[in-house]
């Protein structure tokens, strides 16, 4: 604030400060020294908040001091008295400015910028004056009770009446002063929300007939000496204006109306004016006159607040329904297909690459649909249960769920790969829980991959012949070497020679999994019942026989509750080798494996195989990350490994409609991983021994 303007406000403030202290002087009821009306208690109290956060707030204080005590002095009041009233005023000011800052800070004289626009605003505004007038009545009243030697309580009922009174009446006003004054200043950048007020035009001829009739209402019930009590038909003005005109007309006809019952009273005239004592005439003036500002300013205000609701409603339903518009617009120009299911499969919602990628082959409303029914089927041309359906097992998992699906249907008669991702939705939705599924065509992508899987499969393969040669020659190398006499350029050739062989097993292990990992996606399943307990007591009976004929630490075993499983006998136990191996590997120096190895009923007639090892454990983060081909997350700790074995056993779980995941072991050092598999069923086919031989070339890590 600047200089001049805070100089300014305080020059125009102390003159209305001036008219008002004298104007209530005027009023001062016979041989008490109490005014009938202050006006000066509300252009105080608006006083206070303009100037609240000027830098010279003292000249402010000393201008209020010094004319409170000079017109008081002037008017025939005592000296201590006036100095009571200085009291007074200045603790009423700053009391009404301090609790308005802090429980209004978003009106202007608050701290914000908005007019007074709100019902809770106005109880507030009512309460501030409430607790300041108290506040200032602590003195005021104990400094007549000095100077009269008698304290008058109707005396202070009256000060606590009518300065209420003031500073609601007039505090309302300058608010509403102050407010416009200020967006007049600051024209645009006014609260787009305050706009919100009922156009005067529209209204003209009401407004001049509310004028025109409380004029003539106060004139009937205060000027003419009828001798009857009609101060109450004058709230019906009150009521109208607040019910139809502008909440700032309000407040100036409350004003205006409420001084000249004031007024009329004071020249002994009106309803009020036969009460004979003068307190209590100044009490029930007064109090009519709250009333009307009261009930005039809730009705304006309680108005002008379900205009603004209104129109708050009207915004935000314009709002939802252009973005519903948007959502099905961007929906359906999406090239994936979007469909939301319930969790019995039934379609909710549905855009128009849907039902293309689906061969037009889409449910009725309302028609629970299964695999069947679209034409769904596994990759290696396995016809899906409705039990696979990514949607049932992101509703079951509730966690997203990726499958690719070949859907086969007189839509598409050749068949198209769609990769399925399907994702629990967080809420209900019409009182069930539902998923999003995204699907795209992926049959180019796939059919591209599996060419390079395939042509890898047979380069790896190809590449084992002359492998195998140089690991033979490498050997007999050595071996020759072994009966040639002691010579550096001997040692330097022995060298050479164990380094081709290191390599060369390096290479094997590559190409072994290499070789595993197309056989795994590509050889079509063989499943049998089979015993996973078999299985694993084999494979840890080898493992520990290899320790033992090693030297290294034997691992040991705990093997549990492990059920007969319906897959692949060969790709099981593969699956199973390469996570007892993995758990064998990744121990720290010295430490003896041990591994858990249990099952519980999963799902769906699934079986849920858990691994737990006390190994160095897979670092955070990369517990997705390792089932990734390649991905190795201990390559700098010196363990020997390509990153295929975890992708290969995804993989084989995922053929099977199971999912693979690891986290760290719950109970203590190490990991677990989890594995699902279709429990075994009853008639299972008997092609194990065929399939066994479409395995045989297969490299077990
Ligand atoms: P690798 O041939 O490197 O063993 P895998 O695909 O079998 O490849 O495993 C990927 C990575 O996951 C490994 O390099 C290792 O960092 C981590 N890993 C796998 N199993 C375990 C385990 N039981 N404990 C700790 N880390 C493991």
């Amino acid at each position: 604030m600047s200089l001049r303007s805070s100089l300014g406000r305080t020059a125009v403030f102390t003159l209305l400060y001036l008219a008002a202290t004298w104007l209530g002087r005027q009023t001062i009821m016979d041989g008490t020294n109490l005014s009938l009306v202050w006006p000066a208690a509300g252009v105080s109290a608006v006083w206070f908040l303009a100037q609240w956060r000027s830098r010279r707030r003292w000249l402010d204080v000393l201008a209020l001091s010094v004319v409170t005590i000079v017109v008081n002095m002037a008017t025939g009041a005592p000296a201590v008295l006036a100095v009571g009233f200085v009291v007074a005023n200045l603790m009423q000011a700053g009391v009404f400015a301090y609790l308005f800052r802090r429980w209004l800070p978003h009106l202007w004289g608050g701290g914000g910028d908005r007019p007074l626009a709100r019902l809770a605003e106005l109880w507030h505004l009512i309460v501030s004056a409430f607790l300041a007038t108290a506040a200032g009545a602590v003195i005021g009243p104990t400094a007549g009770w000095i100077v009269n030697g008698v304290y008058s309580w109707p005396a202070t009922a009256v000060w606590m009446t009518r300065n209420t009174v003031s500073i609601l009446l007039i505090g309302a006003t300058g608010l509403r002063l102050g407010h416009a004054l200020h967006r007049w200043r600051a024209a645009r950048r006014a609260a787009p929300r305050c706009g919100i007020v009922p156009p005067v035009g529209r209204h003209l001829l009401e407004y001049v007939a509310v004028v025109v009739c409380s004029a003539l209402t106060y004139t009937v019930a205060f000027g003419l000496d009828n001798g009857l009590p009609l101060a109450f038909p004058l709230l019906i003005m009150t009521v109208w204006a607040g019910l139809r005109l502008h909440t700032a007309f309000v407040v100036v006809h409350d004003l205006v109306f409420g001084s000249t019952a004031v007024l009329f009273t004071l020249h002994g005239d009106g309803p009020f004016a036969q009460i004979g004592d003068n307190a209590l005439r100044a009490l029930i003036a007064q109090a009519f006159v709250g009333m009307v500002a009261v009930v005039g300013l809730a009705l304006a205000l309680g108005r002008d607040e379900r205009v603004r609701l209104l129109a708050d409603l009207r915004a935000s339903e314009k709002t939802a329904a252009d973005q519903a518009t948007m959502l099905v617009a961007i929906v359906d120009s999406m090239a994936e297909g979007l469909v939301v299911m319930d969790d019995d499969g039934r379609v909710i919602l549905r855009n128009s690459a849907a039902a293309r990628l689906m061969g037009g082959v889409v449910s009725t409303s309302g028609q629970a649909a299964d695999a069947g029914f679209y034409g769904l089927f596994h990759p290696d041309g396995k016809p899906l249960s409705t039990g696979e359906l990514p949607f049932r097992r992101a509703s079951e998992s509730g966690e997203p769920h990726s499958i690719d699906i070949v859907v086969r249907n007189p839509g598409v008669p050749d068949g198209r790969i769609l990769h399925v991702t399907a994702t629990p939705i967080p809420q209900l939705v019409d009182g069930r829980p539902c998923t999003v599924n995204i699907f795209s065509d992926v049959t180019a992508d796939r059919r591209h991959r599996d060419e390079l899987a395939s042509f890898a499969g047979v380069v790896a393969h190809d590449l084992l012949n002359p492998l195998t040669t140089v690991e033979g020659w490498s050997d007999a190398g050595l071996s020759a070497l072994d009966e040639a006499p002691q010579h550096p350029a001997v040692e330097d050739a022995r060298d050479g020679l164990r380094r081709i062989q290191r390599a060369g097993t390096r290479m094997r292990n590559l190409i072994n999994d290499l070789l595993a990992y197309t056989t795994a996606r590509d050889a079509a399943l063989a499943t049998v019942d089979l015993s996973l307990d078999a299985v694993v007591s084999e494979l840890a009976t080898a493992r520990v026989d290899q320790a033992q004929s090693g030297g290294g630490p034997v691992p040991r075993f705990t093997v549990d509750g492990l059920p007969a499983v319906h897959a692949d006998p060969v790709l099981i136990r593969q699956l199973l080798d390469n996570l007892i191996s993995n758990a064998i590997k990744y121990t720290g120096p010295g430490v003896v494996p041990e591994l858990e190895i249990t099952a519980v009923a999963g799902d769906a007639g699934q079986v849920e195989v858990r691994i737990r090892d006390n190994g160095i454990g897979i670092p955070d983060g990369q517990h997705a990350r390792v089932f990734d081909n390649f991905h190795r997350a201990h390559r700098t700790a010196g363990y020997q490994g390509t990153g295929l074995g975890l992708g290969i056993c995804r993989r084989i779980v995922e053929r099977h409609g199971g999912t693979i995941s690891a986290e760290p072991n719950p109970d203590g050092q190490g990991t677990r991983f989890r594995f699902t598999l279709p429990a075994a069923t009853a008639g299972s086919d008997r092609r194990e021994g065929r399939r066994r031989e479409a395995h045989e070339d297969l490299r077990l890590r």
